[in-house]
């Protein structure tokens, strides 16, 4: 049956490796439309040094009201090395990122951790550890320390940053947290540090009038010092992780060790209205224009604008099944390789995202078609 909707995707290539990235997960979104009978229109905007390089602005307008017109955003990396080397430079292309977050009012950040069963023995953790391992977090992402009250004195020997939290701040990213642990294991860990901290006793109590909503969730609260250890003592312990902004941004990075590669991490960020797709890497310029550069943290992107901004869970779960077999298959790119691979098995960007378009395609065009 023909799905009537038109959703308009607006995609922002970026910098380095964005646009090759970008472009197989534009093609995998493609093919889910063709599969199953949806209508997405792409519309592409400039960010990042590209973007200043035309217009002289990291977000032009012109890219700011493309997203806003859209109902889901693909991002692929902003970021050049001309800026990296000049730290005094005033207009940079990641003021482009931070821009378009603080526009769309994107206040929770997603980053799925889940191990392929397939890069099991590539991990520097044990096998038996990471088996089975999948971990929703949500990274509170507009406010805490990072956009608190800071200052210097005046003789620059003192500074402060302020940690602060609102009980909207917080109702808002539990609730988000405590729906998707409804479709998942149903288990929350809230992470604070409420034996010390007052932001985090607000934290705690808000988080905990909101559980009442959902008796059908189990809600545990962890101290982020015990986190940290636990992530990596027991990663199977956990299903949907909520944290504060500065806190989330330790422990994903942490945890993204338990996947892997950069290469393979997609991530989200939600707010009131349009949602943001991107892979958590950056613009690698020391392989961009290389054939080097793994699509499937911008194609795992991608499955997941399917599944939270269009509510396509059997789609979003096509694909990652997709990318699944190919790494089954012994496929592998340069970063997910090691000395035990066999040459002719690393393969370059296009390779790998032609060999996940062919088991897409035979997903589909075999589940779909009637
Ligand atoms: P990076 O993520 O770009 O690269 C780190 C290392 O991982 C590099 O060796 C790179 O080759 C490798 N790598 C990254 N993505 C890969 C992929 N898909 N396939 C294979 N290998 C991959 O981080 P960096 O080198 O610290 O930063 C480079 C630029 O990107 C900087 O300008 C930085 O500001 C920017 N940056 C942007 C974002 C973003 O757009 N969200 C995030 C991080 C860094």
């Amino acid at each position: 049956m023909s799905d009537p909707q038109i959703r308009r995707i607006a995609v922002l290539s970026g910098d380095g490796i964005g646009p090759e990235v970008t472009f197989w997960g534009i093609k995998a979104l493609k093919m889910v439309a063709k599969g199953f009978n949806h209508q997405f229109i792409f519309e592409k905007g400039l960010i990042g040094h590209a973007a200043i390089e035309e217009t002289g602005k990291p977000l032009p307008e012109e890219t700011i009201s493309i997203c806003k017109g859209a109902h889901a955003i693909l991002l692929g990396a902003v970021g050049h090395p001309k800026y990296d080397n000049d730290p005094s430079a005033k207009v940079r292309p990641e003021q482009g990122l931070l821009k378009i977050r603080k526009e769309l009012g994107l206040y929770a950040n997603l980053r799925p951790i889940k191990i392929f069963e397939s890069l099991l023995g590539a991990s520097s953790l044990k096998e038996e550890i990471l088996k089975g391992t999948d971990i929703l977090f949500y990274r509170e992402l507009t406010g805490g320390i990072y956009f608190g009250k800071r200052e210097k004195s005046l003789d620059g020997k003192t500074a402060y940053d302020t940690m602060s939290y609102s009980e909207m701040e917080v109702e808002r990213i539990t609730r988000m947290a405590f729906e998707a642990a409804q479709k998942r294991n149903g288990i929350v860990h809230s992470v604070d540090k409420a034996n010390v901290l007052d932001s985090s006793r607000l934290w705690r109590a808000t988080v905990n009038k909101i559980a009442n909503e959902y008796p059908d969730v189990q809600l545990n609260h962890m101290f982020v010092d015990n986190m940290a250890m636990q992530l990596i003592r027991d990663p199977k312990q956990f299903d949907v992780v909520i944290t504060g902004n500065m806190f989330g941004d330790i422990l994903t990075d942490e945890a993204s060790q338990i996947s892997g590669s950069l290469g393979l991490l997609p991530s989200a960020s939600l707010g009131k209205h349009v949602g943001l797709f991107e892979p958590v890497h950056g613009s690698a310029p020391d392989i961009a224009g290389k054939n080097k550069a793994n699509p499937m943290a911008t194609i795992l992107s991608a499955a997941m604008l399917l599944r939270h901004a269009f509510d396509m869970e059997e789609e979003a779960a096509i694909v990652e099944t997709a990318i699944s077999d190919v790494l089954n298959k012994g496929y592998r790119t340069t970063d997910l390789a090691n000395e035990n691979t066999d040459q002719e098995m690393i393969l370059g960007t296009d390779q790998i995202g032609n060999q996940i378009m062919e088991v897409l395609e035979s997903k589909l065009f075999q589940s779909v078609v009637i």
